[in-house]
Protein backbone atom coordinates (compact mmCIF):
# COMPACT_ATOMS: atom_id res chain seq x y z
CA UNK A 1 0.00 0.00 0.00
CA UNK A 2 1.03 3.50 -0.96
CA UNK A 3 1.95 5.45 2.30
CA UNK A 4 -0.04 8.32 1.75
CA UNK A 5 -2.70 6.03 1.13
CA UNK A 6 -2.36 4.69 4.21
CA UNK A 7 -1.33 7.97 6.18
CA UNK A 8 -5.19 9.04 4.50
CA UNK A 9 -6.88 5.96 5.55
CA UNK A 10 -5.16 6.37 9.11
CA UNK A 11 -6.27 10.52 9.37
CA UNK A 12 -9.35 9.48 8.30
CA UNK A 13 -10.16 6.86 11.19
CA UNK A 14 -8.77 9.59 13.52
CA UNK A 15 -11.53 11.87 11.50
CA UNK A 16 -11.27 14.21 8.30
CA UNK A 17 -13.13 17.09 8.19
CA UNK A 18 -14.14 18.86 4.82
CA UNK A 19 -13.13 22.57 5.10
CA UNK A 20 -13.83 25.41 2.68
CA UNK A 21 -11.79 28.41 1.39
CA UNK A 22 -13.11 31.86 2.48
CA UNK A 23 -10.71 33.80 1.69
CA UNK A 24 -10.58 35.27 -2.27
CA UNK A 25 -6.67 34.14 -2.49
CA UNK A 26 -6.28 31.51 -0.30
CA UNK A 27 -2.85 29.97 -0.74
CA UNK A 28 -2.28 26.04 0.01
CA UNK A 29 1.43 25.68 1.12
CA UNK A 30 3.74 22.67 1.17
CA UNK A 31 4.15 22.95 4.84
CA UNK A 32 2.63 24.26 8.00
CA UNK A 33 3.65 27.52 8.04
CA UNK A 34 4.56 31.31 5.82
CA UNK A 35 7.68 30.47 5.36
CA UNK A 36 6.55 27.58 2.39
CA UNK A 37 6.18 27.79 -0.84
CA UNK A 38 2.93 27.64 -2.57
CA UNK A 39 1.48 24.77 -3.98
CA UNK A 40 -1.71 26.84 -5.52
CA UNK A 41 -3.80 29.89 -4.86
CA UNK A 42 -7.58 29.46 -4.82
CA UNK A 43 -10.78 31.90 -4.60
CA UNK A 44 -13.01 31.68 -1.87
CA UNK A 45 -15.85 28.66 -2.33
CA UNK A 46 -13.32 25.68 -2.54
CA UNK A 47 -14.32 22.52 -0.40
CA UNK A 48 -10.72 20.64 0.40
CA UNK A 49 -10.46 17.50 2.68
CA UNK A 50 -8.24 18.23 5.77
CA UNK A 51 -6.71 14.93 6.74
CA UNK A 52 -5.39 16.32 9.90
CA UNK A 53 -4.41 19.85 11.99
CA UNK A 54 -0.85 21.13 13.09
CA UNK A 55 -1.35 24.11 15.55
CA UNK A 56 -3.00 26.49 13.30
CA UNK A 57 -2.62 24.45 9.68
CA UNK A 58 -4.62 22.48 8.43
CA UNK A 59 -3.39 18.91 6.39
CA UNK A 60 -5.11 19.16 3.28
CA UNK A 61 -5.03 15.94 0.82
CA UNK A 62 -5.11 17.22 -3.11
CA UNK A 63 -6.70 13.87 -5.62
CA UNK A 64 -4.82 10.39 -3.54
CA UNK A 65 -1.03 11.11 -4.14
CA UNK A 66 -0.66 15.33 -3.62
CA UNK A 67 -1.00 16.94 -0.68
CA UNK A 68 -0.60 20.62 1.26
CA UNK A 69 -1.28 23.11 4.39
CA UNK A 70 -3.40 25.65 4.66
CA UNK A 71 -3.91 28.44 7.19
CA UNK A 72 -7.06 28.43 9.57
CA UNK A 73 -7.57 32.06 8.83
CA UNK A 74 -8.23 31.25 5.37
CA UNK A 75 -10.97 28.21 5.81
CA UNK A 76 -13.96 27.69 7.38
CA UNK A 77 -15.25 24.14 8.73
CA UNK A 78 -18.00 23.04 7.41
CA UNK A 79 -19.22 20.21 10.05
CA UNK A 80 -19.30 17.78 7.28
CA UNK A 81 -16.88 14.65 7.96
CA UNK A 82 -17.18 12.16 4.72
CA UNK A 83 -14.81 12.80 2.28
CA UNK A 84 -16.48 14.11 -0.95
CA UNK A 85 -16.74 12.01 -3.93
CA UNK A 86 -14.08 13.50 -6.77
CA UNK A 87 -16.17 15.87 -9.23
CA UNK A 88 -16.71 15.17 -12.51
CA UNK A 89 -15.18 17.06 -15.59
CA UNK A 90 -17.80 17.20 -18.34
CA UNK A 91 -17.03 19.51 -21.03
CA UNK A 92 -14.03 21.79 -22.54
CA UNK A 93 -14.47 24.39 -24.49
CA UNK A 94 -11.72 27.18 -25.61
CA UNK A 95 -13.22 30.13 -27.36
CA UNK A 96 -12.08 33.46 -28.58
CA UNK A 97 -12.75 36.84 -26.29
CA UNK A 98 -12.28 40.19 -26.50
CA UNK A 99 -8.21 40.08 -24.96
CA UNK A 100 -7.41 36.54 -26.15
CA UNK A 101 -9.31 33.10 -25.11
CA UNK A 102 -11.64 31.14 -22.75
CA UNK A 103 -10.88 27.81 -21.67
CA UNK A 104 -14.18 26.88 -19.73
CA UNK A 105 -13.55 23.33 -17.98
CA UNK A 106 -17.14 22.70 -16.51
CA UNK A 107 -17.09 20.32 -13.76
CA UNK A 108 -19.75 19.07 -11.37
CA UNK A 109 -18.51 21.25 -8.30
CA UNK A 110 -15.56 23.45 -7.31
CA UNK A 111 -12.17 21.89 -7.07
CA UNK A 112 -8.75 22.46 -6.11
CA UNK A 113 -6.54 23.55 -9.08
CA UNK A 114 -3.50 24.95 -10.01
CA UNK A 115 -2.21 26.31 -13.58
CA UNK A 116 1.87 26.33 -14.04
CA UNK A 117 2.92 27.83 -16.94
CA UNK A 118 5.39 25.99 -18.98
CA UNK A 119 8.32 28.66 -21.22
CA UNK A 120 9.64 26.69 -24.41
CA UNK A 121 7.39 26.28 -26.00
CA UNK A 122 4.86 28.08 -24.57
CA UNK A 123 2.17 25.92 -22.56
CA UNK A 124 -0.42 26.15 -19.66
CA UNK A 125 -0.60 22.88 -17.76
CA UNK A 126 -3.62 23.06 -15.53
CA UNK A 127 -3.92 20.59 -12.59
CA UNK A 128 -7.59 19.59 -11.21
CA UNK A 129 -7.44 17.73 -8.13
CA UNK A 130 -10.28 15.62 -6.09
CA UNK A 131 -11.67 15.82 -9.77
CA UNK A 132 -12.13 12.45 -12.36
CA UNK A 133 -12.57 12.62 -16.47
CA UNK A 134 -16.26 12.25 -17.21
CA UNK A 135 -17.28 11.21 -20.61
CA UNK A 136 -16.56 15.06 -21.98
CA UNK A 137 -16.09 17.37 -25.07
CA UNK A 138 -13.24 18.85 -25.67
CA UNK A 139 -14.46 22.34 -28.26
CA UNK A 140 -12.63 25.05 -29.76
CA UNK A 141 -13.97 26.83 -31.51
CA UNK A 142 -12.64 28.22 -34.99
CA UNK A 143 -11.93 31.75 -34.31
CA UNK A 144 -9.64 30.51 -31.22
CA UNK A 145 -6.32 31.87 -32.32
CA UNK A 146 -4.64 31.28 -28.99
CA UNK A 147 -4.62 27.81 -28.50
CA UNK A 148 -2.74 24.89 -30.80
CA UNK A 149 -3.57 22.21 -29.18
CA UNK A 150 -5.79 21.07 -25.85
CA UNK A 151 -5.44 17.37 -24.50
CA UNK A 152 -6.17 16.08 -20.92
CA UNK A 153 -5.54 12.95 -18.89
CA UNK A 154 -5.65 10.89 -15.46
CA UNK A 155 -2.41 12.05 -13.59
CA UNK A 156 -3.04 10.03 -11.16
CA UNK A 157 -6.30 9.17 -9.04
CA UNK A 158 -8.37 12.22 -8.06
CA UNK A 159 -5.97 14.52 -10.21
CA UNK A 160 -7.20 15.71 -13.77
CA UNK A 161 -4.39 16.96 -16.00
CA UNK A 162 -4.30 19.45 -19.02
CA UNK A 163 -1.94 20.67 -21.25
CA UNK A 164 -2.55 23.95 -23.33
CA UNK A 165 -0.11 24.54 -25.98
CA UNK A 166 0.02 28.02 -26.95
CA UNK A 167 -0.02 29.16 -30.65
CA UNK A 168 2.15 32.12 -29.77
CA UNK A 169 5.84 32.92 -29.03
CA UNK A 170 5.10 33.67 -25.15
CA UNK A 171 3.05 33.40 -22.57
CA UNK A 172 1.92 37.05 -22.24
CA UNK A 173 -0.93 36.66 -19.26
CA UNK A 174 -3.74 34.75 -18.13
CA UNK A 175 -6.05 34.57 -14.92
CA UNK A 176 -8.42 31.62 -13.98
CA UNK A 177 -11.47 32.06 -11.57
CA UNK A 178 -15.05 30.17 -10.90
CA UNK A 179 -17.59 31.24 -13.23
CA UNK A 180 -21.07 30.70 -11.95
CA UNK A 181 -19.96 28.34 -9.37
CA UNK A 182 -18.52 25.34 -10.42
CA UNK A 183 -17.14 26.32 -14.36
CA UNK A 184 -13.41 27.06 -13.68
CA UNK A 185 -12.54 29.58 -16.27
CA UNK A 186 -8.68 30.05 -17.83
CA UNK A 187 -8.86 33.36 -19.84
CA UNK A 188 -5.37 33.35 -21.75
CA UNK A 189 -4.46 37.03 -23.09
CA UNK A 190 -3.56 37.03 -26.84
CA UNK A 191 0.00 37.34 -28.10
CA UNK A 192 1.53 40.82 -28.82
CA UNK A 193 0.27 41.39 -32.59
CA UNK A 194 3.07 43.35 -33.75
CA UNK A 195 6.81 44.45 -32.36
CA UNK A 196 7.58 47.56 -30.85
CA UNK A 197 6.44 49.57 -28.19
CA UNK A 198 3.63 51.39 -30.44
CA UNK A 199 0.10 51.45 -28.99
CA UNK A 200 0.85 49.07 -26.16
CA UNK A 201 -0.42 49.49 -22.97
CA UNK A 202 2.64 50.10 -20.55
CA UNK A 203 1.80 50.27 -16.61
CA UNK A 204 5.02 51.88 -14.71
CA UNK A 205 4.98 51.61 -10.93
CA UNK A 206 7.54 54.26 -8.72
CA UNK A 207 8.14 51.93 -5.77
CA UNK A 208 7.26 53.58 -2.73
CA UNK A 209 6.08 56.95 -2.29
CA UNK A 210 4.32 59.51 0.51
CA UNK A 211 4.94 58.49 4.13
CA UNK A 212 7.13 55.37 2.73
CA UNK A 213 10.42 56.66 1.64
CA UNK A 214 11.48 53.53 0.68
CA UNK A 215 15.21 52.89 1.20
CA UNK A 216 17.78 56.31 1.96
CA UNK A 217 21.15 56.83 0.73
CA UNK A 218 24.33 58.29 3.11
CA UNK A 219 23.92 61.61 1.11
CA UNK A 220 20.32 61.59 2.09
CA UNK A 221 18.76 60.86 -1.06
CA UNK A 222 15.68 59.29 -0.94
CA UNK A 223 14.72 56.40 -2.86
CA UNK A 224 10.73 57.13 -3.54
CA UNK A 225 12.29 60.13 -5.23
CA UNK A 226 14.52 58.36 -7.81
CA UNK A 227 12.28 55.95 -8.23
CA UNK A 228 9.53 58.52 -9.78
CA UNK A 229 12.19 60.71 -11.29
CA UNK A 230 12.66 57.37 -13.35
CA UNK A 231 9.44 56.43 -14.07
CA UNK A 232 8.25 60.09 -15.32
CA UNK A 233 11.24 60.04 -17.67
CA UNK A 234 10.37 56.52 -19.03
CA UNK A 235 6.78 57.80 -19.53
CA UNK A 236 7.81 60.49 -21.46
CA UNK A 237 10.07 58.19 -23.85
CA UNK A 238 7.03 55.23 -23.94
CA UNK A 239 4.53 58.08 -24.81
CA UNK A 240 7.36 59.71 -27.93
CA UNK A 241 7.31 55.72 -29.00
CA UNK A 242 3.56 55.44 -29.30
CA UNK A 243 2.78 53.61 -26.36
CA UNK A 244 -0.10 54.30 -24.01
CA UNK A 245 1.25 54.94 -20.60
CA UNK A 246 -0.30 54.26 -17.08
CA UNK A 247 1.62 55.59 -13.63
CA UNK A 248 0.38 54.23 -10.18
CA UNK A 249 1.76 57.44 -8.77
CA UNK A 250 2.96 60.52 -10.62
CA UNK A 251 3.98 62.62 -7.45
CA UNK A 252 4.99 61.97 -3.89
CA UNK A 253 2.03 60.10 -2.71
CA UNK A 254 0.99 56.90 -1.85
CA UNK A 255 -1.62 54.53 -4.18
CA UNK A 256 -4.07 52.60 -1.90
CA UNK A 257 -6.39 54.61 0.35
CA UNK A 258 -5.15 56.70 3.52
CA UNK A 259 -4.02 55.04 6.49
CA UNK A 260 -4.52 51.55 4.47
CA UNK A 261 -2.31 48.55 5.22
CA UNK A 262 1.00 47.53 3.30
CA UNK A 263 -0.96 45.20 1.59
CA UNK A 264 -3.63 47.03 0.65
CA UNK A 265 -1.22 49.59 -0.78
CA UNK A 266 0.96 47.37 -2.77
CA UNK A 267 -2.60 45.49 -4.44
CA UNK A 268 -3.65 49.28 -5.21
CA UNK A 269 -0.93 48.92 -7.22
CA UNK A 270 -1.41 45.69 -9.12
CA UNK A 271 -5.24 46.95 -10.18
CA UNK A 272 -4.07 49.74 -11.67
CA UNK A 273 -2.67 47.44 -14.17
CA UNK A 274 -5.44 45.10 -13.96
CA UNK A 275 -8.06 47.84 -14.41
CA UNK A 276 -5.96 49.82 -17.45
CA UNK A 277 -5.48 45.81 -18.95
CA UNK A 278 -2.21 46.52 -19.45
CA UNK A 279 0.43 44.80 -21.63
CA UNK A 280 2.94 45.24 -19.29
CA UNK A 281 4.13 45.95 -15.93
CA UNK A 282 7.24 47.25 -14.55
CA UNK A 283 7.51 48.47 -10.86
CA UNK A 284 10.82 50.96 -10.54
CA UNK A 285 13.43 50.45 -7.39
CA UNK A 286 16.40 51.19 -5.78
CA UNK A 287 17.93 48.94 -3.45
CA UNK A 288 19.43 48.86 -0.17
CA UNK A 289 22.09 46.06 1.39
CA UNK A 290 20.40 45.37 4.09
CA UNK A 291 21.08 45.02 8.31
CA UNK A 292 25.02 44.81 8.18
CA UNK A 293 24.59 47.01 5.34
CA UNK A 294 28.10 46.19 2.96
CA UNK A 295 28.75 49.07 0.92
CA UNK A 296 30.20 47.82 -1.46
CA UNK A 297 27.28 45.96 -2.99
CA UNK A 298 26.50 47.52 -6.54
CA UNK A 299 24.65 47.08 -9.68
CA UNK A 300 21.46 46.50 -11.59
CA UNK A 301 18.64 43.37 -10.05
CA UNK A 302 15.68 42.41 -11.97
CA UNK A 303 12.88 40.06 -10.14
CA UNK A 304 9.78 38.09 -11.73
CA UNK A 305 7.40 35.89 -9.77
CA UNK A 306 5.49 33.97 -12.60
CA UNK A 307 7.67 32.08 -14.43
CA UNK A 308 6.79 33.40 -17.79
CA UNK A 309 7.99 36.84 -16.39
CA UNK A 310 11.83 35.88 -16.83
CA UNK A 311 12.22 37.17 -19.80
CA UNK A 312 10.88 40.68 -19.46
CA UNK A 313 13.21 40.74 -15.95
CA UNK A 314 16.47 39.27 -17.75
CA UNK A 315 15.85 42.00 -20.97
CA UNK A 316 15.20 44.60 -17.49
CA UNK A 317 18.13 44.01 -16.45
CA UNK A 318 20.33 44.04 -19.49
CA UNK A 319 18.47 47.53 -20.86
CA UNK A 320 19.10 48.99 -17.58
CA UNK A 321 22.34 47.81 -16.40
CA UNK A 322 24.05 48.54 -20.21
CA UNK A 323 22.58 52.16 -19.99
CA UNK A 324 23.51 52.71 -16.56
CA UNK A 325 27.16 51.55 -16.83
CA UNK A 326 26.60 49.49 -14.21
CA UNK A 327 27.00 45.56 -13.08
CA UNK A 328 24.41 42.98 -13.96
CA UNK A 329 24.26 41.39 -10.96
CA UNK A 330 21.12 39.38 -11.08
CA UNK A 331 17.61 38.54 -11.74
CA UNK A 332 15.50 35.91 -8.97
CA UNK A 333 12.40 34.96 -8.01
CA UNK A 334 10.70 36.76 -5.09
CA UNK A 335 7.07 36.56 -4.07
CA UNK A 336 6.86 40.49 -4.16
CA UNK A 337 3.19 41.24 -3.92
CA UNK A 338 3.11 43.44 -7.00
CA UNK A 339 4.57 40.59 -9.07
CA UNK A 340 2.18 38.34 -7.69
CA UNK A 341 -0.79 38.91 -9.95
CA UNK A 342 -0.57 37.11 -13.82
CA UNK A 343 -2.67 39.05 -15.77
CA UNK A 344 -0.12 40.51 -17.55
CA UNK A 345 3.97 40.06 -17.79
CA UNK A 346 5.22 41.84 -14.32
CA UNK A 347 8.64 42.79 -13.40
CA UNK A 348 10.24 44.38 -10.84
CA UNK A 349 14.08 46.50 -11.48
CA UNK A 350 16.28 47.39 -8.43
CA UNK A 351 18.14 50.25 -11.10
CA UNK A 352 21.19 50.84 -8.43
CA UNK A 353 22.13 50.27 -4.86
CA UNK A 354 21.66 53.91 -2.73
CA UNK A 355 23.41 51.97 0.45
CA UNK A 356 26.63 52.29 -2.40
CA UNK A 357 28.18 55.47 -1.91
CA UNK A 358 29.63 56.37 -5.61
CA UNK A 359 25.81 55.04 -6.63
CA UNK A 360 24.15 57.15 -4.72
CA UNK A 361 26.58 60.01 -5.68
CA UNK A 362 25.71 58.99 -9.42
CA UNK A 363 21.95 58.82 -8.30
CA UNK A 364 21.98 62.39 -7.06
CA UNK A 365 22.77 63.39 -10.56
CA UNK A 366 19.83 64.37 -13.63
CA UNK A 367 21.56 61.98 -15.87
CA UNK A 368 21.02 58.50 -13.70
CA UNK A 369 16.99 59.08 -13.95
CA UNK A 370 17.38 59.66 -17.95
CA UNK A 371 19.79 56.77 -18.48
CA UNK A 372 17.55 54.49 -16.06
CA UNK A 373 14.75 55.31 -18.12
CA UNK A 374 16.09 54.43 -21.41
CA UNK A 375 17.38 51.12 -20.01
CA UNK A 376 13.66 50.24 -18.59
CA UNK A 377 12.67 51.04 -22.08
CA UNK A 378 15.12 49.60 -23.88
CA UNK A 379 14.55 46.29 -21.88
CA UNK A 380 10.70 46.32 -22.34
CA UNK A 381 11.18 47.05 -26.30
CA UNK A 382 13.59 44.19 -26.30
CA UNK A 383 10.92 42.31 -24.18
CA UNK A 384 8.19 42.79 -26.63
CA UNK A 385 10.06 42.27 -29.92
CA UNK A 386 10.97 38.55 -28.74
CA UNK A 387 7.49 38.28 -27.03
CA UNK A 388 5.74 38.97 -30.77
CA UNK A 389 7.95 36.45 -32.78
CA UNK A 390 10.56 38.72 -34.42
CA UNK A 391 13.70 39.43 -31.63
CA UNK A 392 16.02 37.19 -30.06
CA UNK A 393 15.54 35.71 -26.53
CA UNK A 394 15.92 38.47 -23.74
ZN1 LIG B 1 12.11 49.89 -3.01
Amino acid sequence: MAPLFVATLLAATLGGQVIETVDPDTRLRAGPGEEYDRVCVLPAGVPLWATDKQDQWYHVALGATLDAWVYQGTVRATGLTTRPANARLTDVTAGPTASGTRVAFTLTRPVPFRILPQLYPPALIVDLFDSASGTYWVRQKAQDRVCRGLALWMESSGWVRGRIDLAMPAIVGYMASYANGKTLALDIRRGFDAPGLSGKTICLDPGHGGRDRGAAGPNGLQEKAVNLAIAVKAAELLRAAGARVVLTRSTDTQVGPPGCKESEELEARVQVAIKANADLFVSIHNNHAGGGADSSVAGTEAYWWAPFCQPLAKALLGGVSAALGLSARHIACRPFHVLRSTDCPRALVECGYLSNPAEAEYMSRPEFAERAAEGVVAGMRRYIDWAAGVGPPP
